[in-house]
């Protein structure tokens, strides 16, 4: 690595120090007729790369994978994880690590092209993705990290000039992700089926190394991640939660340790709110509805638990003893998260017991009428009340005073309240029917509408007039929304 490198690249290689079952060198494979179509320079900036260098032809040929940067160590990532509930062997079956750049803000940041090419884990896949799954991640990863909800991020999309074939003939793309790191519960899991105890317990160091240092001077270092990544996870699915979103895949090789949001497939926002509601056009039995969100991630712990499980104590009774005390906690720990969220959404300070019940009322009201998520909470910190489709019932105007005399109640005065509200709803959210017209215009190489639709979702508290215009819910004929999983 040279230091003056002009790109900025600084990358190192930890991940490749650990034992070499859990990963494989490979080169990301060329594309034909490579095309930056987008490049996030805010991130690229943050990173401490050279936006104006790689912005042009140079930025292309190294995220579409044809060159490879200064330092790079490119490898693919074995993992495994339950698919739907059935335990699969996989891996990164289109992704290559390039390493991990040392921003100049001290942090380590995975560099990974999804879309590569094909490695020893593709099994029947072709190793390249297509470019509007790519262009969707990007804007939805970017919309979560304007939300203030951790997230991996997508730094590039570059078209390759080649098709790929999925159930129609699709042009290809390669996105560039960063994340925090890509361990996976499915690492994990790995390493406990393929591995042994020193495989698991490389990776656990490793893991508390990367993301929870604080844990390796405590007397149970890996007890201390079991919980500390159950605390993540609580706060992130209430993040989930409290916004809207359906993850839609949340396979256990779908979560990743650092408590980020990763690997968007066929996610989306909701905008009626319905708990049951399902996205993803193979999740058939609903199981990762919006409303089992915390179900399920709790059952994914679970599964973190097992694979750590040698190494939480000698005796395997006493093991599995603390790692149910960790799991048993999961559930409240999700609760307390989401109720400081929706305090905060309905503008309440401080706590009453009541609290919870006014939420959840609210939330039952808003099922049987039929009201849209994110537009319920918009209004009512706009205070626009009239606007909502429970407006004007006997129930809704009994829960309107129960809240006006909860505040009432409260010290901070009203303009607090407002702010805290506006602080915590969204005026706009990356909506279905938005996002297809951005994918739509971009398939004709118009990319002002995705480029708009992106303005308005990095600061979604803004309340600007450009985030009023593409607020609205979609039109009650194109609510059926489904995303299909061939990304
Ligand atoms: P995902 O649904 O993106 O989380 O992917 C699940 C697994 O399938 C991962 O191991 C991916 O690397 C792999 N995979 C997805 N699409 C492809 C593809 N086109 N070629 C090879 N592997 C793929
Ligand atoms: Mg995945």
């Amino acid at each position: 690595m040279k230091p003056s490198d002009p790109q900025g690249w600084k990358l190192q290689h930890s991940y490749a120090e650990l034992p070499e079952g859990l990963f494989t060198r490979v080169t990301p494979s060329p594309v034909r007729a490579p095309k930056l179509v987008m490049f996030n320079r805010p991130l690229a900036e943050a990173l401490g790369l050279n936006a104006d260098v790689l912005a042009g032809e140079e930025g292309a040929a190294i995220f579409a994978g044809n060159q490879l940067p200064e330092g790079a160590e490119p490898l693919a990532q074995a993992y495994a994880g339950h698919q739907f509930g059935y335990f699969t062997k996989l891996g990164d079956g289109r992704a290559v690590l390039l390493g991990e750049q040392l921003a100049p803000d001290g942090t380590r940041i995975d560099i990974q092209l999804k879309g590569a090419g094909r490695t020893p884990y593709s099994r029947g896949g072709d190793g390249r993705a297509a470019l509007g799954p790519m262009l969707r991640e990007y804007i939805i990863s970017e919309a979560m990290h304007g939300l203030g909800i951790p997230t991996t991020r997508s730094l590039a999309v570059t078209a390759t000039g080649e098709p790929v074939i999925r159930e129609t003939t699709l042009p290809g793309a390669v996105l560039t992700r960063t994340a925090a790191s890509h361990l996976r519960v499915g690492t994990f899991q790995y390493a406990a089926a393929y591995g042994g105890k020193d495989e698991v317990q490389a990776l656990a160091d490793y893991a508390l190394r990367r993301h929870y240092p604080e844990g390796l001077t405590q007397e149970a270092p890996y007890l201390y991640l079991l919980k500390a990544v159950a605390e993540r996870q609580a706060a992130l699915i209430a993040r989930w939660m409290l916004a809207g979103f359906i993850h839609g895949v949340m396979n256990t090789d779908n979560m990743a340790i650092s408590g980020e949001t990763i690997d968007y497939g066929p996610c989306a926002f909701l905008d009626t709110y319905r708990p049951d509601t399902v996205f993803s056009s193979i999740d058939r039995q609903g199981r990762y509805a919006y409303g089992n969100q915390p179900y399920i991630a709790g059952w994914n712990v679970a599964r973190l638990a097992e694979a750590l499980l040698p190494l939480l104590h000698e005796h395997e009774e006493e093991g599995v003893r603390l790692a149910e005390e960790v799991l048993h906690a999961f559930s409240p720990q999700y609760e307390a998260r989401w109720l400081e969220g929706m305090r905060a959404k309905l503008g309440l300070f401080g706590a009453e017991a009541e609290d919870e019940a006014l939420a959840k009322d609210l939330l039952a009201l808003m099922a049987e009428q039929q009201a849209d998520y994110t537009g319920t909470f918009r209004a009512l910190t706009l205070r626009q009340q009239e606007r909502l489709p429970m407006s004007g019932t006997e129930a809704f105007a009994a829960w309107e005073s129960r809240w006006r005399a909860r505040r009432e109640r409260q010290h901070a005065d009203d303009e607090a309240a407002a702010q805290l509200m506006r602080r915590s709803n969204p005026a706009v959210i990356p909506r279905n029917h938005r996002v297809e017209e951005a994918l739509e215009a971009a398939e004709r190489e118009d990319y002002s509408v995705l480029h708009r639709l992106l303005a308005a979702l990095a600061d979604p508290y803004a309340y600007t007039p450009e985030q009023e215009a593409l607020a609205e819910p979609p039109a009650p004929s194109s609510c059926a929304y489904r995303t299909y999983c061939g990304t």
